[in-house]
């Protein structure tokens, strides 16, 4: 499906899936839980979901002749340090906006983490004070115009790299990563679980499962507590991304968005969400984040609770990374 489009490696090739047999016993033992670890996917910079994105990105950032990538996310952004990463591994400047997506408070929250590790890799990073949204911002097109104002010349990647033309590729070479693990495994995954926010993520999965019938089996949990612009902007990514591979037609149905785990708001764990990431971390040694994997565990644990996958069910849990950004909750997990 994607063989006639670049792609620039940036991860380490297929990451592993492994099975979570005490989370599993713990939930019940009715529903079999397994792991695809993309928070260990690369050796650039802790890794993670937007090096995938961004392996179908980034040969046209060096075809276009830019010298400098241009994006944009929350002060503990994830996708910032991946692009941050990213311009150092290919010999380009970096220019970074940060907003206040998170009403949040610790001392270190803008020091230490993602951004942390972005500043380190050289990037020029600049905090912003404008709140969470996943469209396309003012702060983003100022900073190209300032980089093209000052000689160079900028290749823009949006927020999570998801409105870009390439974005949902990576996710596509996902799907089919995972039906080639299967053949080696021997069994076919029933549901896989992914944490959506901007969208890219999910919807490559949809067109990637689609292939085989599964896009209604991806479930996406919801982080970004403004369900009904992530869900159109899942369903627009997933059309533009099956139009551009030849793939088929995406119904609106066939984005399932779970939207009960997001709460209270973006980058905000509820008391539940840092149970799961207690339970995840003490029983599997895995360790998930407050912003997104904490929220998708919770969700995956309670649908295990409550039945919603059918007994003897094979759960493949997307593991997308993000653990940095724990380092801005010290407050939340002083006493662990
Ligand atoms: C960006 C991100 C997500 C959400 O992916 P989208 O493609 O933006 O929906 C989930 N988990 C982590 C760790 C991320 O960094």
């Amino acid at each position: 499906m994607l063989t006639k489009f670049d792609r620039y490696p940036l991860t380490f090739g297929p990451s592993p899936i492994e099975k979570l047999e005490r989370l599993s016993a713990h939930l019940g033992g009715q529903v079999e839980i397994f792991a695809k670890r993309e928070d260990c996917n690369s050796g650039l910079a802790f890794g993670g979901n937007k090096l995938r994105k961004l392996e179908y990105i980034v040969p046209d950032a060096i075809a276009s002749g830019a010298d400098t990538l241009v994006s944009i996310g929350g002060v503990q952004s994830n996708h910032t340090r991946m692009v941050a990463a990213t311009a150092a591994k290919i010999g380009m400047k970096c220019r970074l906006i940060q907003e206040s997506w998170v009403p949040h408070e610790d001392a270190v929250y803008d020091r230490v983490g993602n951004i942390l590790m972005s500043r380190v890799m050289g990037a020029e990073v600049q905090l912003v004070d404008e709140g969470f949204d996943i469209g396309i911002r003012a702060s983003w097109e100022k900073a190209l115009e300032d980089v093209k104002a000052r000689g160079g010349k900028p290749y823009a990647i949006p927020a999570g790299a998801s409105v870009h033309k390439f974005g949902g590729l990576g996710y596509v070479a996902f799907a089919e990563e995972v039906r080639a693990q299967e053949a080696d495994l021997g069994f076919k995954f029933d549901f896989i679980v992914v944490c959506t926010v901007t969208g890219s993520t999910h919807a490559g999965m949809v067109v990637g499962f689609a292939k085989d019938g599964r896009q209604r089996n991806v479930i996406g949990i919801d982080a970004s507590a403004t369900p009904a612009q992530t869900r159109a902007q899942v369903l627009e990514i997933a059309r533009n991304t099956s139009a551009l591979i030849g793939g088929k037609d995406i119904a609106d149905d066939d984005i399932v968005l779970n939207e009960d785990y997001a709460y209270p708001v973006y980058g905000v764990p509820s008391k539940e969400t840092i149970e799961a990431i207690r339970l995840s971390a003490r029983l599997e040694g895995m360790m998930t984040d407050p912003v997104y994997e904490g929220k998708s565990m919770q969700g995956m644990i309670d649908l295990v609770r409550k039945g919603f996958f059918p007994e003897g069910s094979k759960v493949l849990y997307a593991h997308l990374g993000g653990v940095p950004a724990i380092n801005g909750y010290s407050y939340t997990f002083r006493n662990g």
